[in-house]
Order: C-alpha cells, then sequence, then structure tokens
C-alpha cells in the first residue's frame, strides 16, 4: 500500500518504493531463468489420520533455490509468477518432480500416498488441465494426486469451474478447496461444486482453543461437509490440544508442524519408511 502523506488525501511514492519496485522487476526476470532452468524443489508435507499416528496423504509445496538469494518460499514468488503468467509452467514442474518422487517411492516399495498440488486460479481451464493430467496419466498415477483450489477461484467461473471439475474427477484425481473459512465462506454455495474434501485454514485453526468464534465457525464447517458427504482437513496443526480438539470435533484429517513441516523429498521417504515400520 502507498504510504499516507500527512494530507491523507494523496500518497507519496518515496525512493524505498522504487527500490521495492525494481527489486520486484528483478525477481520476475530470475523467475523466468528459474522455470527454464528448473531451479526448484518441491517438499511435501504429510497430511495425519485424525488419530494422529498414521499418514494418509501428502500435500506439494514448492520451494525456489535462487542462486543469489537462497530459498524463496512460495508466497514470495507465487504472485509474481500468476502476474507474469508463468503459473501453467510451474504447476507442470510440479507434477514433474512430484511424479518423480512417485516413482522413487514406488522402486523402493514405499507406501504411495495420495500428493495433492495447488493449483492457481488463471490456470484452472481445460486446456492446462488436460495437460496436467495427461502427464499423470501417462503414468497411471491418477488415483494418487489431488488438486486444490482456494475457494474464491470456484466462485468466479462457475459454471465452467464445475464442468472442470466434473471431469478431473470422472479421470481419478480428487479436488480440495484449500484455506476454507477465509473468503467467501458460503458454506451452502459449496453444494454446487464437486469437490471431495474441505481444508480448514489455519487461521481459523490457530485461535480454536482461545476464541469461540472460531470454534463455533469450525464445528459449523465440520457439520456442513458431513451433510455434503466431503472430507475435511484442518491446517496448521501445531499442538498436541489442537490436534486432540480437532479430532474430538469430527475433523478427518490433520495437517501441520506438531507432525511434520514440508520437509525434502528424501526426508519424506524416511518419514514414509518409519511410519511404516512403527
Ligand atoms: P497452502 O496451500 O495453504 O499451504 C499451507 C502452508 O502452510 C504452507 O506454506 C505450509 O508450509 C504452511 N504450514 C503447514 N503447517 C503449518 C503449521 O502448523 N503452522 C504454520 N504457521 N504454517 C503451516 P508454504 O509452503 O510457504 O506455502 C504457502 C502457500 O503457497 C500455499 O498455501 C499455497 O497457496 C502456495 N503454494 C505452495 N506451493 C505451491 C505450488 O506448487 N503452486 C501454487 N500455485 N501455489 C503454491
Ligand atoms: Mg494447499
Ligand atoms: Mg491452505
Ligand atoms: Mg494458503
Amino acid at each position: 500500500a502507498a504510504k499516507e502523506s500527512k494530507d491523507k488525501n494523496f500518497a507519496v511514492f518515496t525512493p524505498q518504493m522504487a527500490d521495492k519496485v525494481q527489486e520486484q522487476v528483478q525477481l520476475e526476470r530470475d523467475l523466468h531463468r528459474a522455470v527454464r532452468d528448473d531451479e526448484f524443489e518441491v517438499f511435501y508435507q504429510p497430511v495425519m489420520e485424525a488419530d494422529g499416528r498414521t499418514i494418509h496423504s501428502m500435500e506439494a509445496l514448492i520451494r525456489w533455490h535462487h542462486p543469489k538469494k537462497g530459498l524463496i518460499v512460495p508466497t514470495v514468488f507465487i504472485p509474481l509468477a500468476e502476474e507474469a503468467g508463468l503459473i501453467p509452467q510451474i504447476s507442470c514442474i510440479v507434477v514433474e518432480h512430484t511424479l518423480q518422487f512417485l516413482n522413487d517411492l514406488k522402486a523402493k516399495s514405499l507406501p504411495l500416498h495420495r500428493v495433492s498440488i495447488n493449483l492457481s486460479g488463471r490456470e484452472f481451464n481445460h486446456k492446462h488441465i488436460n495437460e496436467l493430467m495427461g502427464m499423470i496419466e501417462d503414468q497411471g498415477l491418477t488415483s494418487h494426486f489431488e488438486f486444490e483450489l482456494l475457494e474464491s477461484y470456484l466462485m468466479e467461473n462457475a459454471e465452467e469451474v464445475i464442468s472442470l471439475l466434473d471431469s478431473v474427477r470422472k479421470r481419478g484425481i480428487s479436488i480440495a478447496i484449500d484455506d476454507f473459512g477465509t473468503g467467501y465462506s458460503s458454506l451452502s454455495y459449496l453444494k454446487k461444486f464437486p469437490v471431495d474434501k474441505i481444508k480448514i485454514d489455519q487461521s481459523l485453526v490457530k485461535d480454536i482453543i482461545s476464541d469461540l468464534n472460531d470454534l463455533e465457525i469450525s464445528k459449523a464447517v465440520v457439520a456442513m461437509a458431513r451433510s455434503l458427504g466431503l472430507s475435511v482437513v484442518a491446517e496448521g496443526v501445531e499442538t498436541e490440544a489442537h490436534s486432540q480438539l480437532l479430532s474430538e470435533l469430527g475433523v478427518d484429517y490433520l495437517q501441520g508442524y506438531f507432525f511434520s513441516k514440508p520437509i525434502p523429498a528424501p526426508e519424506m521417504e524416511a518419514f514414509l519408511y518409519k511410519s511404516e515400520n512403527a
């Protein structure tokens, strides 16, 4: 946001803001190179069953190894990638890494759980989604993939999105609504959309113990999900107390630092190996 001057009616463009713009322009240039050379790594975070002990699935979360700046998290570069029109290429890279990961697990006879991939709104069109599904089908791994979408994307082009979601699910890939409870939150609207799962946003989960409102909202989300036949994941589970309360509420799956942060593929392999042999 523009810095406010004493006279509240106009904003001042400061030298710091010019630097910031310059930096973003440079970062966007770097991002084109990163896509070309694949400077990305995909981390995986386990999603646990409500018992907190058994692994249910994993979420793929991208990281960028910038040659000068080091590791960059997606909250920094995904918005830039969206502006630069690079999201479809980035999703192909994420799917590619994930296919490799699943094939490695298979070769080592480790269990293959479902991996969910985060998609952005603009890439949710038939042509691009068909491309992603084609890559996955070529490896015979559709039953091991899920796509995550923000609720705001659903609302934008409802009719087109519904037909696309239908075709994705018919081909065996499941659909989750990410960060639920932050945006439109129109629970009843949800029944129009063919989805499998909703993920309660971590901002709701965070205060669930101290804030009665957040507790009530979470209860309502679980109840609504039940009646629509959807499963529920709680994100941002950081403590034992959270984990316990959420499973008491009837949440199906738990994800958060309490169980594991997102970790590189080799560490995820070790995690899978350990839970297999626990
Ligand atoms: P998200 O999909 O909601 O992912 C969950 C985020 O919460 C991840 O941040 C994860 O590291 C973090 N998290 C998990 N457990 C906890 C916890 O217990 N406490 C706290 N405080 N945080 C937790 P990350 O990896 O930085 O990703 C941020 C967002 O970037 C993601 O939010 C997603 O919207 C986007 N993103 C990540 N990877 C991709 C991708 O491959 N493609 C696209 N389009 N977006 C991506
Ligand atoms: Mg997600
Ligand atoms: Mg989320
Ligand atoms: Mg998020």
